[in-house]
């Protein structure tokens, strides 16, 4: 018998939510059957649509139960195994985050290439947040010259969507919420141009960000700035809507954007997606994406918080931004 902890939920948020809301405990593993595993945790994400979980409410993935523990994607490593493809050693993603240690079948693990470093990049730029931002740009079919807007520029998806949109020859525009963040979207991840939205009406910030006006927008936030996005857009601009987190702690939706006759008189489009239905491109894009990150031409940050223990804290703090790139929980 092995002993783990693992994050529980203990009750729903209303709003925003704290601390109260989860609880750690202990758990004992069982022995391995015949084709299980045993992973030690390394690494575990802490994401967004985490918060849609919290609810009760049925959505493309099932909520979270109360007393039970958290899931999400994590990397770890193979300390014990009975299965045939899977040894001791070996680096495998699983969705069994939010736990230090797990038994599992060894289907519905995915072993990766141990000699990428660090590992938590399998939680980020090689991985979910990497391939959304890569897919919602195919989505939105991206051209050069396209001018590009990204709220949540300095995020896990929008940092990957900017500097793959920058690569295919996109004018390029961030939102973000902090001056150091303005700082690395245009110092380092080679942004046209970014603002903190912090600083004043979105509108007015992307409409002296934009003086052409834009071709594409890149939601990752929802509320005001779609709405001053659709105020700023060219005729036949494209709206890829990739996420919505100004809404994900209200407790009632907020009226949408007043403006949607910007639909009509520009000729707009708008398209939405959930990556988890492009896992098939994970290959294609990995070849892109990983060629381009060990080159150094596609740069990653990572905000690392340690400890099981710490991860509630991780997530809430990565709601409320304290994140610059991917959100990480080191476990190992
Ligand atoms: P992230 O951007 O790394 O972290 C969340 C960020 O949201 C925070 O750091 C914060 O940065 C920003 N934020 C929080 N409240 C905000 C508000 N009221 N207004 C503007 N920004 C706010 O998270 P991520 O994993 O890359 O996800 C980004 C978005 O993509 C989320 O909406 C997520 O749900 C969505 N997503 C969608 C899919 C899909 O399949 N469609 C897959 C993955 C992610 P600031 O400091 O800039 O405020």
């Amino acid at each position: 018998m092995t002993t783990s902890r693992e994050i529980r939920l203990a009750s729903r948020p209303r709003g925003w939510p704290t601390p109260d809301n989860f609880t750690l405990a202990e758990t004992q593993l069982p022995s391995l059957s015949e084709g299980q595993v045993l992973v030690r945790n390394l690494f575990m994400s802490v994401d967004p649509y985490m918060r849609g979980r919290m609810n009760d409410v049925k959505s493309y993935v099932p909520p979270f139960q109360i007393g039970k523990a958290l899931e999400g994607g994590a990397i770890g490593e193979v300390v014990e195994s009975r299965a045939n493809g899977l040894q001791r050693g070996d680096i495998v993603s699983s969705m069994f985050g939010w736990r230090d240690s797990f038994v599992s079948e060894a289907r519905g693990l995915q072993r990766v290439d141990a000699k990428i470093q660090p590992l938590s990049a399998y939680l980020g730029i090689l991985g979910m947040p990497g391939l959304t931002a890569w897919i919602g740009l195919k989505l939105v079919d991206v051209k050069a010259g396209d001018r590009v807007f990204l709220s949540g520029a300095a995020g896990a998806v929008g940092s990957v969507a900017g500097q793959l949109a920058k690569m295919r020859g996109c004018r390029v525009i961030g939102s973000a919420g902090s001056p150091d963040k303005i700082n690395w979207l245009l110092h380092e991840l080679g942004f046209d141009a970014a603002f903190n939205y912090k600083d004043g009406p979105v509108y007015d910030q992307l409409k002296r960000a934009a003086p052409d006006g834009i071709d594409v927008y890149f939601d990752n936030v929802g509320g005001e700035h779609l709405e001053a996005a659709l105020s700023v857009f060219n005729v036949n601009g494209r709206i890829i809507a990739c996420g919505g987190i100004s809404g994900y702690n209200e407790e009632a939706p907020r009226p949408g954007p007043r403006n949607m006759m910007a639909f009509v008189s520009k000729r707009l489009t708008m398209k939405g997606f959930i990556v988890a239905d492009w896992l098939s491109s994970m290959p294609e894009f990995l070849k892109e994406a990983g060629e381009q990150w060990s080159s150094g031409k596609l740069k990653m940050k990572e905000t690392v918080v340690e400890g099981l223990e710490h991860a509630p804290q991780a997530f809430l703090d990565m709601l409320h931004g304290a994140n610059t790139g991917k959100m990480i929980v080191q476990l190992g």
